[in-house]
């Protein structure tokens, strides 16, 4: 398996000229930093299902209740076939091993948030719809992270999803020979700084997850699957400067003995700067993992906290 993560990213903002009106929408951040660190597998759904460029841009419309894909200047209707495509297609995206999906929200197809719903006769839409590709993919797959593109442009959002993406990432490593009591227990000892540092409360409620399903006797690979799914379901919520400085003082804990007074003072200084919103987070994180690699702590449970989002991205200076 790829060490890089796999991600799906709506083809567009790749910069393919697949958009109605025959532009690309590219996403600077996507094709220049994150090309680097991730695969990327670009996809138009509307491509898909056989339509042209150009094209009339397509709405999400409500008649009498039903959800619709419609073209508004003939009324041709690509429902089913954006339906069917939607199933196949994710469920492809699943089997190809995808951590996450980035969509560009301004389309009837692969928005994520408020999208336009044209009810009835009304000319003024609601904006409270889901693209149906988008729909479609969220609802098969709710254990893999996804995000509204223009999300990306706050460090915060965009970091917060790339760790959940090498989340999930690790967790299709850990699973890749199949699922055994032995493997979820360890995958969830090993992400247990990183689960207390975003979603602490999840983290206490998949270790009893765990035990509940195996004392009911349920398949390993469907407590794997439980165990994804309510982990990035906890991860949804953005965490706090708070949870990630505590969490750096636990792992400064592992080692604080073993250095001289004013190396603790340093330490001490930049986690608390970071917490009180003056230095980024890669500065404490940077110097703790120097000390892990001084003093040879090759622990995954610290290495997934530490590098849960890789330390050299340039994004990593600005949260
Ligand atoms: S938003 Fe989606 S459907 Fe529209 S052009 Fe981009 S990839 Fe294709």
């Amino acid at each position: 398996m790829s060490e890089r993560p796999k991600i799906a990213v709506s083809a567009c903002l790749v910069g393919q000229k697949v958009r109605h009106n025959g532009d690309a929408a590219e996403s600077r951040v996507l094709t220049t930093e994150w090309a680097n660190y991730l695969e990327i597998l670009p996809i138009c759904p509307e491509i898909g299902i056989g339509m042209e460029v150009p094209r009339s841009k397509i709405r999400l419309t409500k008649i009498d209740g039903k959800l619709g894909l419609v073209n508004p200047n003939d009324g041709e209707d690509f429902t089913n076939k954006m339906l069917s495509y939607a199933e196949t297609q994710s469920d492809l995206l699943a089997f190809e091993g995808i951590c996450g999906f980035v969509f560009n929200n301004d389309s009837a197809s692969c928005g994520l948030e408020s999208v336009n719903v044209y009810h009835d006769d009304n000319p003024t839409p609601t904006q409270n719809g889901r693209g149906l590709f988008a729909m479609v993919f969220t609802s098969l797959n709710p254990h893999i992270p996804v995000i509204n593109e223009a999300r990306l442009s706050d460090p915060r959002q965009a970091e917060h999803f790339l760790a959940r993406v090498h989340f999930h990432n690790e967790w299709k490593k850990s699973g890749q020979k199949g699922w055994d009591a032995g493997k979820i227990m360890r995958f969830h000892n090993e992400n247990k700084l990183f689960l207390l540092s975003r979603a602490p409360l999840m983290k206490r409620l998949l270790g009893r997850l765990i035990a509940t399903r195996f004392d009911e006797g349920t398949h390993p690979e469907n407590v794997a699957l439980e165990y994804i799914t309510e982990a990035q379901k906890g991860l949804q919520t953005l965490t706090k400067n708070g949870r990630i400085a505590h969490t750096m003082e636990r792992v400064f804990g592992r080692f604080s003995n073993q250095l001289s007074k004013t190396e603790k003072q340093e330490v001490v200084k930049l986690i608390h700067g970071f917490r009180e919103g003056v230095l980024p987070r890669s500065a404490p994180l940077d110097m703790l993992n120097q000390y892990l690699t001084r003093y040879n702590m090759d622990d995954k449970n610290l290495n997934r906290f530490i590098t849960s989002v890789p330390l050299e991205m340039e994004l990593m200076a600005n949260v």
